[in-house]
């Protein structure tokens, strides 16, 4: 114990991915030290704050009717900044373990679509918590650093990240944003939509949680080989008792048509608005994809058939943005070229 919070002295800089669906912290020299939902469990009576990240997700739908649970970050804009500052808070003092003694540098990522307002919140959040400087960068550009790509470099860089709120889509050269278009739709888009055609088709009602597994287990972008199905549990809605159904991967395919579509749909405009001569370095090096959501089956497959361009996956979607945002904290020179106001 004493040795490590005499080792927490020296690596106390963070880096923050402060995502829509998950919070991911980077300690500098101990890698990633948080992986928790972004999710907050309040007591509505009380106001008080009764658990964070799995723990909060844990008491969804186990809890008395007054504790709610809140995703501060839901559709890639702050919507309760209060919790947002708890959420933070908690976060960050977990990330220290029990010394606080230095006061960190702090690398947080954050959709490109918040505002100003926003921005300075969650700056101030991370003040709060007992940060000494806070840099901000954007969630693509930490993404596509995270993603290895060449960010630096005079040639245009698409990445795509699919997050469970927002699909952000980018286009970075020489350290600048130069194209960048978010969009609402991501992982829970597609949990709904599949929530809404089983309930649609079978009359049965299944929670996010199941529709959720449903995506991750047979859910895909584009037909496989092979036929994949799943029993699937929920209630019925017309004799209201538990009720069991077997579903197709084709069947879920059809039900997340609209999300993909509307995904789909993000990337063509941003290869429709991107300067000639970036869009022929696309052409030649292909769009990247990032994120949770970009782990869809054959999500890649879909994208390579709809734009005609190589597409590849980061090598761990789910943290290439902390990894990025950790990358920012080492390198002095990224720090300063990369960071927004
Ligand atoms: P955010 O950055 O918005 O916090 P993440 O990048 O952590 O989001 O991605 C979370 C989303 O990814 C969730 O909607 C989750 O359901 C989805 N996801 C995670 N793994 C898979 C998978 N294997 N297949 C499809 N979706 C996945
Ligand atoms: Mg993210």
């Amino acid at each position: 114990m004493a040795f490590r919070s005499f080792f927490s002295i020296f690596s106390s800089d963070l880096a923050i991915d402060l995502g829509t669906a998950n919070t991911l912290v980077f300690a500098e020299g101990r890698g990633i030290v948080v992986r928790e939902p972004s999710i907050v469990a309040v007591n509505k009576i009380t106001n008080k704050v009764e658990a964070v990240g799995s723990a909060a997700k844990d008491m969804l739908g186990r809890t008395p009717g007054n504790i709610v649970a809140i995703r501060p970050m839901k559709d890639g804009v702050i919507a309760d900044f209060e919790v947002t500052e708890r959420m933070l808070d908690y976060f960050i003092k977990k990330a220290h373990g029990r010394s606080l003694f230095v006061r960190p540098k702090i690398v947080i990522s954050v959709p490109s679509d918040i505002t100003q307002v926003e921005k300075r919140a969650v700056k101030d959040s991370a003040l709060q918590a007992g940060a000494s400087e806070v840099f901000i960068v954007e969630q693509a550009m930490a993404a596509a650093i995270g993603a290895g790509l060449p960010i630096t470099e005079p040639t245009g860089n698409m990445i795509v990240d699919i997050g469970g709120g927002t699909t952000e889509v980018a286009v970075i050269s020489l350290s600048g944003v130069v194209f960048s278009r978010s969009v609402r739709v991501g992982g829970d888009k597609m949990d709904e939509a599949i929530i809404q055609y089983i309930k649609r088709k079978y009359n049965l009602l299944v929670g996010e949680r199941t529709a959720e597994l449903i995506k991750i287990t047979i859910g895909s972008a584009f037909p496989g080989n092979e036929i994949q199905t799943m029993e699937i549990k929920g209630r019925d809605l017309v004799a209201g008792v538990p009720k069991t159904v077997e579903i197709s991967d084709e069947e879920i395919r059809d039900s997340l048509l609209e999300p993909i579509n509307q995904i789909v749909e993000a990337v063509r405009i941003a290869l429709e608005r991107t300067p000639p001569e970036l869009a022929s370095d696309i052409v030649d090096k292909g769009i990247v994809l990032a994120g949770g959501g970009s782990l869809l089956r054959n999500l890649d497959v879909l994208l390579r058939d709809e734009t005609g361009l190589p597409i590849t996956l980061a090598e761990d979607p789910l943290t290439a943005v902390v990894m990025g945002a950790g990358k920012v904290l080492d390198e002095l020179s990224l720090l300063k070229d990369v960071t927004i106001q």
